[in-house]
């Protein structure tokens, strides 16, 4: 397991001394090297915070609306509850423990490739031969089945047996991120037509002047006169565009049978060949008495 090495400059124990220094230090260390629940409450903080935001402004002041109905309050709320049901599975689902009692069915699950899963390769926690696919997670001091990665999201290794929920985490997010932006914007846009934004003036408060509408005069009266609505659509407009590329890439990883623990690990290889590749062709064409120009 990753440690924090000790090598921090003598300046800030003198300013603020070794007992603060150390708890930063043993905090530091717990955030970012040992399983923590911090992610998953900043998660819980962000979807519980955003869906009430849809429900004490959106649903109860501005839905229904002129492009959107009322019964998109179901519809939401089902997909949110949706949302946090697959967050419960995918937090205590179990990834696939490599014990002793099902070791000996691990190790005949998969064919070592001999390239980045080797015979022989030991554990030295859990002190047994390492099965192909699979990887000793340091968060969660256990081997791992199929390892993909530590979620911390999740606070929850990703493996052979949960990689199905964290897909169904990851899905039904970009799904509700999708449909909470769509139905915001469309709210807006009703907005701006009710209201008239497009054609009404503005009184700039600083010099008194009169403004007609533009883009970004409108944007900043929505954002003003809106503001946790304003800033939960933009929130779902950011997070659809991450979580679909995201949900993207572990779909095409799925189809090719490939975990992001290979993805990486071959990206490393590929990388180590090419470079010596690179170096037999500078040989060659320097060095070898054979070769003409
Ligand atoms: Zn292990
Ligand atoms: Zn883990």
């Amino acid at each position: 397991m990753k440690t924090i090495k000790r090598a921090i400059s003598p300046w800030p124990r003198r300013i603020l001394g070794n007992y603060i220094v150390e708890k930063f230090l043993s905090f530091y260390n717990y955030v970012l090297y040992k399983k923590n629940p911090l992610v998953q409450i900043m998660y819980l903080i962000i979807a519980i915070g955003g869906f009430a935001v849809y429900v004490f402004v959106g649903f109860m002041r501005l839905i229904p609306g002129p492009y959107v109905g009322e019964y998109h309050k179901t519809v939401g709320t089902w997909i949110m509850m949706f949302c946090y049901l697959s967050f419960i599975i995918a937090c205590n689902s179990s990834p696939g423990i490599i014990r002793k009692s099902n070791h000996t069915k691990a190790i005949k699950r998969y064919p070592y490739d001999n390239l980045i899963y080797l015979k022989n390769n030991e554990c030295k926690t859990c002190k047994f031969t390492k099965p192909a696919r699979s990887k000793h997670c340091s968060m969660c001091n256990i081997c791992i089945e199929k390892f993909d990665h530590h979620c911390i999201w999740i606070n929850n290794c990703v493996g052979l047996n949960n990689y199905r929920y964290f897909i169904m985490f990851v899905g039904s997010h970009a799904v509700v991120c999708t449909y909470g932006a769509i139905i915001g914007i469309l709210v807006f846009i009703g907005i701006i037509e009710e209201q008239k934004l497009w054609t009404s003036q503005y009184i700039n408060y600083k010099t008194g002047e009169k403004l007609n509408a533009t883009v970004w005069i409108v944007l900043r009266y929505l954002l003003d006169h809106e503001f946790p609505f304003a800033f939960v659509t933009i929130l779902c407009i950011v997070m659809t565009i991450m979580l679909s590329c995201f949900f993207g890439y572990h779909l095409w990883l799925a189809m090719t049978n490939v975990t992001t623990n290979e993805r990486y690990k071959n990206a490393a290889l590929f990388g180590y060949f090419t470079e010596k590749l690179d170096f037999l062709n500078f040989w060659k064409e320097n060095f070898d008495s054979n070769h003409t120009e």
